[in-house]
């Protein structure tokens, strides 16, 4: 089944990212954007990038986040004084920030609000789990939405693990993000099975490919404790088992006149998807050409903005050197700079879409 032609024309397009100005800040528009789209434009500003490939923007919140997690990590994992609650929910706070800077185009920060704490969440509503540790929703406070994020930083006035918290929260604001982002209309919410999963799991492939990406970029930030993210439910290049058993029992828990709302479940395994599972549905693929077309044109862009900036200067040079021969010859009027010749475009062209996948 194709989808191309039926793009919707309320969906947001997404202008080309570059990790310079003028293309490094990205808007996104609140449940604007086809997910795969929004997947496919997420991945590319931060995948298997070089460190001059990222924003010097992405380089302080990696370094602040791997700063900040070897500092407190020794406090975690004990006993929990009376109030010392607050700095530790501090650690949270911060640690999301940095995330939603280093991934998200901090585009998160405004839509969310992120509360840490013993035991804030527990019940599986879905009634899959005997216990959850973090759930994300969307809420209405007088009259403003925005998305909330709870996650328990410890159980039984014993703190978790740092890395521990921080999968759970990485998990969590991955959900938060389709949930801000993606677009909820009937055209896309029909495909939720191959995308962002249905409503009360959210464990679809975008979400499972999303997750685990960053997950393998977070796990090259460091040596001890990050190396080993998730490494349980995780392990190697494996998706989340975790995420994953739960779409799959959410499924088999619907009834066919459910599934029937929905279009058929997809493997997403064709090889002309960029961002796609092995056969196996195990393990996340990106094509290699996602990165290549991508810095390609990086560095056409850097060129001209290169040129334009060596024209600009050539140009203040010689009208420099026009207006000091006309003082010294004391000339005034006929004289033609030729304002008509400047090379420069004023706002630049967005042609070049990342294209929605078919399957
Ligand atoms: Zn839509
Ligand atoms: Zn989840």
């Amino acid at each position: 089944m194709s989808n191309k032609g039926t793009k919707s024309p309320r969906h947001a397009s997404l202008k080309r990212y570059a990790p310079f100005e003028p293309y490094q800040n990205v808007s996104l528009v609140k449940n604007g954007h086809i997910a795969r789209q929004l997947l496919n434009h997420t991945v590319v500003a931060f995948h298997n990038r070089r460190d001059n490939d990222l924003t010097k923007g992405q380089i302080a919140a990696r370094d602040g986040f791997v700063q900040r997690f070897k500092r407190q990590r020794r406090e975690y994992g004990k006993q929990i004084k009376p109030g010392s609650l607050a700095s530790f929910e501090n650690d949270v706070k911060y640690l999301a920030a940095r995330l939603d800077q280093f991934f998200f185009f901090n585009e998160l920060g405004p839509n969310i609000k992120i509360k840490g704490g013993l035991d804030v969440v527990g019940v599986d509503h879905a009634g899959i789990e005997s216990k959850i540790d973090g759930e994300t929703f969307s809420c209405m406070v007088r009259g403003r939405e925005h998305t909330q994020i709870n996650i328990n930083i410890g159980s039984n006035h014993t703190l978790y693990k740092l890395d521990a918290i921080v999968g759970q929260l990485m998990h969590e604001m991955v959900h938060a993000y389709l949930q801000v982002f993606a677009c909820n209309c009937f055209w896309c919410s029909r495909d939720a099975l191959n995308t962002v999963g249905i409503e009360h799991d959210g464990h679809g492939s975008v979400f499972l490919m999303l997750h685990r990406l960053i997950l393998t970029e977070m796990r090259r930030w460091g040596d001890d404790g990050l190396k080993t993210l998730l490494s349980e439910d995780c392990p190697g290049q494996l998706i989340s088992k975790s995420a994953r058993g739960r779409a799959h029992a959410v499924f088999a828990q619907m009834s066919s006149e459910e599934k029937e709302k929905f279009n058929g479940l997809r493997a997403n395994v064709r090889k002309n998807i960029l961002i796609r599972f092995n056969d196996k549905g195990d393990r996340v693929i990106v094509a290699p050409s996602l990165k290549m077309n991508q810095i390609r044109w990086e560095d056409s862009k850097r060129t001209e903005i290169m040129r334009r900036e060596e024209m600009r200067k050539e140009m203040i040079n010689e009208i420099a050197e026009e207006s000091s021969i006309d003082s010294e010859r004391q000339e005034y009027g006929g004289e033609e700079h030729g304002d008509g010749d400047a090379d420069y475009e004023e706002g630049e062209e967005y042609d070049e879409d990342y294209t929605g996948q078919t399957d």
